[in-house]
Formats: C-alpha cells, sequence, structure tokens
C-alpha cells in the first residue's frame, strides 16, 4: 500500500472526552470512528489489526480442535425463553413485520445447544465448536472506546462433552490455547478465580489486563500467585482481641448517628471495626438482613452467587422500617426473628461490639454474635483490601484495577437441559451434555494492547498484530534515487509476504514520522538523499525507539528477519 492513496485519518488532537489510552489513540490514529454511543466502525487501520487478532484466536482455537460456525445474530424468542434469558437486561429486543419477536444475540449458548441436539450418541463427543460473531448488548454506560461497546465481535467457543472430566479436560485446552493467544498478542494477562455470576456454573476463570480504563478490581498475590476477582476474592483476617462485656447488651442514645464513621467518632461508640453494620436487602422479595463488620464493604456479586436468588435489590425505606421499625442508620440484629439473617465470617466469634438498636437514635452496645444474634447463614460478604493476608500463603495482597479481555466458564448442563440437547450413553440412558463455553472481544483485545503499549508519541504495536508491520518512509519524493531506491526495498518486503507500506506522500518528514509513531507502526526504513549518498538507510524501531543505519542494499533482509522473528 502507498500512503498516498490509502485511507489513514490521523488526527492531530486527542478526541474530546476520550479518557482511556486507548480510545485516544484508536481515533488519533485513524483506527476507528464512533458513530454513536458504544458503537464503532473499524476504518481500515483498525479493520487490519482486527482481523490479524482474529487470525491468531483462529489458529489457537483450531489447534485444540476447533471446528468453525457461523451462528446468526438475529435470534428467535422462543430458544431464548427456553433458558429464561429472555428480556435480560443487556437485550436488545426487536419485531418483524408480523410482530413476531427476536433478539440479537448477546450471546449464543443457546443456539449451540440447539443445534447440539443433532448429536444422537456420546460416540460422537468431545466437539469444540466456536464462531466470531457480532454480539450486541445494550450496556448500562458504554465506556473507554472499544473497551465497553454496544456491539462487538466476539470469539465465543462451545465445548461438548459427556462426563465432568471430558468438560476439566476442555476447559485445561481452552485455558492454554487462551494463554497463548495471549501471549501472541503481546498482553501480559493474570488469569483470576472469578464469579460465575448469571450464567450458571460452578468454575470460572479472567483473564485480566491490568489497566487504568478497566472496570475490575482483582487481588492478587506476588508471593503464591492467588489471584481472584474481588467478586470471588477472599483473605484472612487477624483474629480480634474482643473483650468479653456485659451480660446481655446496653442501649444507649445516640442522637443525630447515622454512619459508622459517626459513631466511630461518637462518644461512647466504637471503632468501626468493632461495629456491626446491618444492611437490608430484598432477595426474591423477602427481606434479608446482611451483617457485616463495620469498616468492611458487601460485594453484592457474592450475595448473587452465594444466595443464588432470582432477583436482588436493596430495600427501599419503608421496606426497612416495616421489617424492623427503624431507619437505616439505627439498623441491628439483635432480638429479630422471622427474617433471614446472613452474617460474613469476619464477625464470627466477635464479643462487646456496637450496632444499631432499631429504634431511630439509639443504638447497642456489648453485642455478642453468637449470644445476641440469631444468624441463619455464614456466608463470605465482604470486599478484600489492599494489604490484608493472602488466603493461600498469608503474604500481602494487593488489589489492582484491571479489564477483561477473556472468559473462560464450566457450564455444566443449564442450556443442554432447557434446549434438550442430550445423547445415549453407554447404558442405552440418555444424558444431557455437559457445556463449556469460552468467550474472547477481539475490539476489547486490540483496545487492550494499545492500554498495555503505547507512548506520548503514540501505539507500539506487537508486530503479530500490527496494521503494516514496517513503513519505508521517502523523506523526499521529488529525489528520483531517493523515490526508487524505497521503491525497491517496499517491493523486496511486498514479495516476502511483509505487510509494508512505502510512505510516499509530498510531506514534511517529521509529518511523516509522527505519523508512523502514532499509528505504531514497528519498523521504519527513512530513504533520504543523505544517507544513500553513504548507500545507508535509517532503521527505526518504535519499541525502544532504536536507530541505526544499515546498508540499503541489505535493508530489505534485516528488516525481513527482524518481522519473521517477531511474528508469532
Ligand atoms: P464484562 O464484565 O467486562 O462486562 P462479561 O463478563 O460480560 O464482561 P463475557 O460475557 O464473558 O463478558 O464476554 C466474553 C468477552 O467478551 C469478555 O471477556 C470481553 O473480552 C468481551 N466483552 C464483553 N462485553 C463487552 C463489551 N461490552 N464490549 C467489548 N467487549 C466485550
Ligand atoms: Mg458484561
Amino acid at each position: 500500500m502507498r500512503w498516498s492513496q490509502a485511507f489513514i485519518p490521523t488526527l492531530r488532537d486527542d478526541p474530546a472526552d476520550a479518557e482511556a489510552a486507548s480510545h485516544r489513540l484508536l481515533v488519533r490514529g485513524g483506527f476507528a470512528r464512533q458513530l454513536m454511543a458504544g458503537i464503532y466502525s473499524l476504518l481500515p487501520l483498525g479493520t487490519r489489526v482486527h482481523d490479524k487478532i482474529e487470525q491468531i484466536i483462529r489458529e489457537e482455537m483450531t489447534k485444540i480442535g476447533g471446528q468453525e460456525f457461523s451462528l446468526p445474530a438475529l435470534l428467535p424468542r422462543e430458544i431464548l425463553e427456553k433458558s429464561g434469558r429472555w428480556g435480560v437486561d443487556v437485550m436488545f429486543k426487536l419485531e418483524d413485520r408480523h410482530g413476531a419477536s427476536a433478539c440479537l444475540g448477546f450471546t449464543h449458548e443457546e443456539i449451540f445447544a440447539w443445534i447440539a441436539r443433532e448429536l444422537r450418541s456420546y460416540k460422537e463427543l468431545p466437539q469444540v465448536w466456536f464462531q466470531f460473531q457480532t454480539k450486541f448488548r445494550d450496556e448500562e454506560r458504554p465506556k473507554s472506546g472499544l473497551m465497553r461497546v454496544r456491539e462487538f465481535m466476539m470469539k465465543d467457543s462451545y465445548s461438548l462433552d459427556v462426563t465432568p472430566e471430558g468438560l476439566d479436560k476442555a476447559f485445561q485446552q481452552h485455558f492454554e490455547a487462551y494463554r497463548r493467544i495471549f501471549e501472541r498478542l503481546g498482553l501480559d494477562v493474570l488469569a483470576v478465580e472469578a464469579s460465575s455470576g448469571a450464567m450458571g456454573g460452578n468454575e470460572s476463570i479472567e483473564f485480566m489486563i491490568e489497566t487504568p480504563a478497566g472496570e475490575d478490581w482483582i487481588v492478587s498475590c506476588a508471593a503464591c500467585g492467588y489471584a481472584a476477582n474481588v467478586e470471588k476474592a477472599t483473605s484472612l483476617l487477624e483474629s480480634a482481641d474482643d473483650e468479653a462485656g456485659p451480660a446481655a447488651p446496653e442501649k444507649f442514645a445516640t442522637p443525630d448517628v447515622r454512619t459508622i464513621e459517626e459513631l466511630a467518632a461518637f462518644d461512647g461508640g466504637a471503632d468501626a471495626d468493632r461495629q456491626i453494620k446491618t444492611l437490608v436487602y430484598m432477595t426474591d422479595d423477602a427481606p434479608t438482613l446482611l451483617l457485616l463488620r463495620g469498616d468492611h464493604a458487601l460485594v453484592e456479586q457474592k450475595l448473587i452467587d452465594g444466595t443464588a436468588a432470582e432477583s436482588l435489590r436493596p430495600a427501599g425505606a419503608d421496606e426497612i422500617r416495616e421489617t424492623l421499625g427503624a431507619s437505616a442508620g439505627s439498623l441491628g440484629a439483635v432480638g429479630v426473628e422471622g427474617v433471614r439473617v446472613i452474617a460474613d465470617p469476619a464477625l464470627q466469634g466477635r464479643t462487646n461490639m456496637v450496632t444499631g438498636a432499631n429504634q431511630d437514635g439509639f443504638h447497642l452496645r456489648g453485642v455478642s454474635l453468637e449470644r445476641d444474634i440469631q444468624v441463619t447463614e455464614w456466608m463470605d460478604l465482604r470486599e478484600v483490601s489492599e494489604g490484608e493476608a493472602c488466603p493461600m500463603c498469608e503474604a500481602a495482597l494487593a488489589v489492582r484495577k484491571t479489564a477483561e479481555v477473556g472468559h473462560i466458564f464450566k457450564l455444566g448442563t443449564k442450556y443442554s437441559e432447557a434446549l434438550g440437547a442430550d445423547v445415549q450413553v453407554e447404558d442405552g440412558k440418555s444424558a444431557p451434555i455437559i457445556m463449556g463455553s469460552y468467550g474472547i472481544g477481539v475490539g476489547r483485545a486490540m483496545a487492550g494492547i494499545v492500554e498495555s503499549w503505547n507512548d506520548e508519541n503514540g501505539i507500539i504495536w506487537p508486530v503479530s498484530v500490527a496494521p503494516y508491520e514496517v513503513v519505508v518512509t521517502i523523506v523526499n519524493p521529488k529525489d528520483v534515487e531517493s523515490a526508487e531506491a524505497g521503491l525497491r526495498i517496499y517491493e523486496s518486503l511486498i514479495g516476502d509476504g511483509i505487510d509494508a507500506i512505502l510512505d510516499d506522500r509530498k510531506e514534511r518528514p517529521g509529518v511523516k514520522f509522527k505519523d508512523a509513531e502514532l499509528i505504531g507502526i514497528p519498523y521504519r526504513l527513512t530513504v533520504g538523499p543523505r544517507g544513500l549518498a553513504d548507500g545507508k538507510v535509517e532503521l527505526f524501531r518504535r519499541r525502544g525507539a532504536e536507530k541505526r543505519d544499515i546498508d540499503v542494499h541489505k535493508a530489505a533482509d534485516i528488516v525481513l528477519n527482524a518481522i519473521l522473528e517477531e511474528r508469532r
């Protein structure tokens, strides 16, 4: 490609309200343009990168025996209803001219399970099925350019097995394939234990990259490698050194005290870690009290996972008053009967604590958990904080902001049972297929690479996904000797299968260098009269910004070898 004929609309300035580095650079570099909130067009450069990422993923999926499909983006209501996912919050719904409902696929478990009904016998398993398909999700907050959008390409794959051991194996194979994919993409990922959330199933691992543009917090241990999403992470706490306290709780007046902090500051109150925080949630429409240590935060996902509630939300002021007879700020569980009380294990065995008295403006001190509160269930609910002890090795944990680039799930039989996908097993009986589901967002991976690889001058693509691997920059196209030498090198590289672009534009050299650095081309060969006078051209490597003069006749070979070495 000659740059003079290419559509590479680079911008001098950052787009307004683009905070994430990848958002700024992919727009400025002419890779992508926003059409509306969370909807982007990929321009030629973006398409090239996207295609290369897809190809790497495709190769690794094929290596583990994956067979490629192409399912529709438009899905019928009836099938989604069978699994109970018709109408989920991210679904874009539509109607055809006859009034039949459909939706745009936000993931494809149901459709693959539907197709899997054609499998008859366990002898046909295992299978690994995958596709690249556009997913549509009506995200609450599209954000950070391509990181969180409403329409995106996903590689989704599904493993079909007849035994749990088969699923374990498919899961492990995907885990390893994902590791290789992210390695080839130049992404430094951390595999973390994750909540399975609404997907069902019991085991899931997320692949995370560290970035300020992320929306997930993860907990990790540098000493032993333990890593988990905060939605799932736990830690060890130092055991508390409580006094026994009085023989029964004592009520005391706490006028104007409504928060944990105010009670900690109140004369006669207690430090936050000696308070019991009482939250009221409606779980499947029933009031439920949640008890946490005063300085601990609730992780709602843990509550969702732990209760398996279909619906769950904080109770409203009226519901709270109806349940406990007081308002938020003076709530507690002492003496409460007939209401489900879920307590976090950090409270186990604690004595002489302070909590609300269920009477506005009053609290209780001298509260002992086991003695004074009827806990229905103990359930890990709290968020881990930086510096707490690792549950595996007790070293200090770190909490980091990350973005998920891939996710693997053991689904089990939820979708195969819902859709009726079963096979004959050995003894003549039939059994539902055991499924796994595995996803990588192609656009998010692309943005993630930019988040990981950029500097003040622009993007630094790894060779494996760069839109062009090398630019041959002719300093002055009017200089016939430079133009000819540049063209020769460019054609030689193209002949060897290198993705080269020839910068033959009639622009100042500074403009050309800036553009090439902004769009992140890994290598640049600069061909100009000054160097050619000594038989030299300049080789510039974007990563590390190294420059050296090389012999014009060897230039194509040197670049060819460097690129072949770095292609993965
Ligand atoms: P998130 O928690 O970030 O919303 P998710 O758990 O909903 O992700 P999955 O349903 O597991 O995501 O989808 C698999 C992959 O698809 C994710 O790992 C991510 O790479 C990508 N992905 C998911 N949602 C989006 C989105 N809105 N925009 C771009 N990529 C996405
Ligand atoms: Mg999501």
